[in-house]
C-alpha cells in the first residue's frame, strides 16, 4: 500500500530535533512557533518550482531538493538575513518512495549546513509542484533593500556570471568540452548567505541574481531611481563561458541568463575597502536612467531583454 500523507511526513520530514534556537515548535502541530529575538526582524520569502516550468521532468530529485531550498535561502541572503526555518508544501502526482528519499536528502542536507529547521508544510496530490517558504532574521532596519542604491555607488557581484546559463544551454544540447562547473552551478547553486551577512551595513542595495543581471540589476535601478554603466571587461566569466562566447558570438548570454544566485550589490566608493568577501566591481550607478554596457570601446544600451543596438 502506498504511504499516506501522514506516512510521508513521518518517514521523510518529521521527527528531527530542532537545531536553531529561534524555533520553539516544529512539525506536528497546526502551526510552528518561533521566538524572534529582541532587536531583530523576521524576513519571509517563498518560491515555487513547477515541473516542466522550473525544472525538467525526470531530473535528479536530490539536486531538485537542494535547488528548491537554495533559491529560497538566496532571497534571505540578498537582504542580509540569517536563515532560521523553512516550510515545505509538496504536491506530488504519486508516492514514489525512492524519489521522496532523494528529494528529502538533498533538501535536508543543505538545511543542516545552514542550521535551518524544516518546521512545517503541506502535502497534497496533484501535478508535481514544490513550494518553500523561508524565514530568516535580520537586525532591525539592517536589511539590504533594492531601493538603496546611490548615484556614484560602485556595483559589485560575487562569483561568476553566466555559469548557470551555460549549464542550461548544455542541458538543452550545447556541446561543451568541460561542462562540469556550469552544470554544477545550474543544478546545485550555493546560497550566498555568508556573503550577504558580510556586506550588511556596507552595501546600499543588494539583490540575488535569479532572473539574470540585466533584469535583476534593473530592479535595483527602478527602485532606486537611478541608472547604471557596466564594464564588460570587469564582469567575471568562467573559462567555459568565455569559450561559449567565442564559439557562438552570444556575448549577452551571461547578462541575460538567470539561475546564477550570486549577489549583486552597490557600495559607496569610499567604502569599497570594507568589503571583505571576494567580489568583482563591474560598474557604477549613474544619474542617467537605463543600463549601459561598455564593451570594445563602445557603449551599448542594455535592457532586461538584452542589448538593443550598438550606438
Ligand atoms: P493541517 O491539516 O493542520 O494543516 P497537516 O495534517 O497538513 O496539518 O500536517 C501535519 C503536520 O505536518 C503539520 O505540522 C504540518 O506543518 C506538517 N507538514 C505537512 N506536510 C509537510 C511537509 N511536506 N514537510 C514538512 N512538514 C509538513
Ligand atoms: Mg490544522
Amino acid at each position: 500500500m502506498p504511504l499516506s500523507e501522514f506516512g510521508i511526513i513521518e518517514r521523510y520530514f518529521a521527527g528531527r530535533e530542532l537545531i536553531n534556537p529561534i524555533n520553539k515548535l516544529g512539525i506536528g502541530d497546526d502551526c510552528a512557533l518561533l521566538q524572534v529575538p529582541e532587536g531583530q526582524q523576521l524576513a519571509v520569502t517563498a518560491d515555487t518550482m513547477v515541473e516542466g516550468v522550473h525544472f525538467f521532468a525526470g531530473c535528479d530529485p536530490y539536486l531538485l531538493g537542494h535547488k528548491l531550498l537554495a533559491v529560497n535561502l538566496s532571497d534571505l541572503a540578498s537582504m542580509g538575513a540569517e536563515p532560521v526555518a523553512v516550510t515545505l508544501a509538496l504536491t506530488l502526482p504519486k508516492v514514489d518512495e525512492e524519489w521522496l528519499q532523494r528529494f528529502a536528502d538533498g533538501f535536508l542536507q543543505l538545511a543542516g549546513r545552514y542550521s535551518v529547521d524544516l518546521i512545517g508544510g503541506d502535502t497534497t496530490s496533484g501535478p508535481l509542484t514544490l513550494t518553500v517558504q523561508a524565514l530568516g532574521v535580520v537586525p532591525q532596519n539592517g536589511a539590504m533593500r533594492r531601493s538603496g542604491a546611490k548615484v556614484g555607488d560602485l556595483i559589485f557581484m560575487t562569483g561568476h556570471l553566466g555559469d548557470a546559463g551555460l549549464g542550461l544551454k548544455i542541458r538543452q544540447g550545447y556541446d561543451c568540452s568541460d561542462p562540469g562547473q556550469a552544470l554544477c552551478r545550474f543544478d546545485s547553486p550555493e546560497p550566498r548567505v555568508k556573503e550577504g551577512r558580510a556586506i550588511r551595513g556596507i552595501a546600499h542595495a543588494c539583490i540575488d541574481l535569479s532572473d539574470g543581471l540585466a533584469s535583476d540589476l534593473g530592479h535595483i535601478l527602478k527602485k532606486s531611481g537611478a541608472g547604471a554603466r557596466l564594464w564588460w571587461d570587469k564582469i567575471p566569466l568562467a573559462a567555459s563561458v568565455k569559450r561559449y562566447i567565442e564559439e557562438t558570438g552570444d556575448w549577452t548570454m551571461p547578462l541575460l541568463a538567470g539561475d546564477d544566485y550570486e549577489l549583486c550589490f552597490t557600495v559607496a566608493p569610499e567604502n569599497r575597502a570594507k568589503i571583505k568577501i571576494p567580489a568583482a566591481c563591474i560598474g557604477v550607478i549613474e544619474d542617467e536612467r537605463g543600463m549601459r554596457i561598455e564593451r570594445e570601446g563602445r557603449i551599448s544600451p542594455l535592457t532586461k531583454k538584452g542589448y538593443e543596438h550598438f550606438s
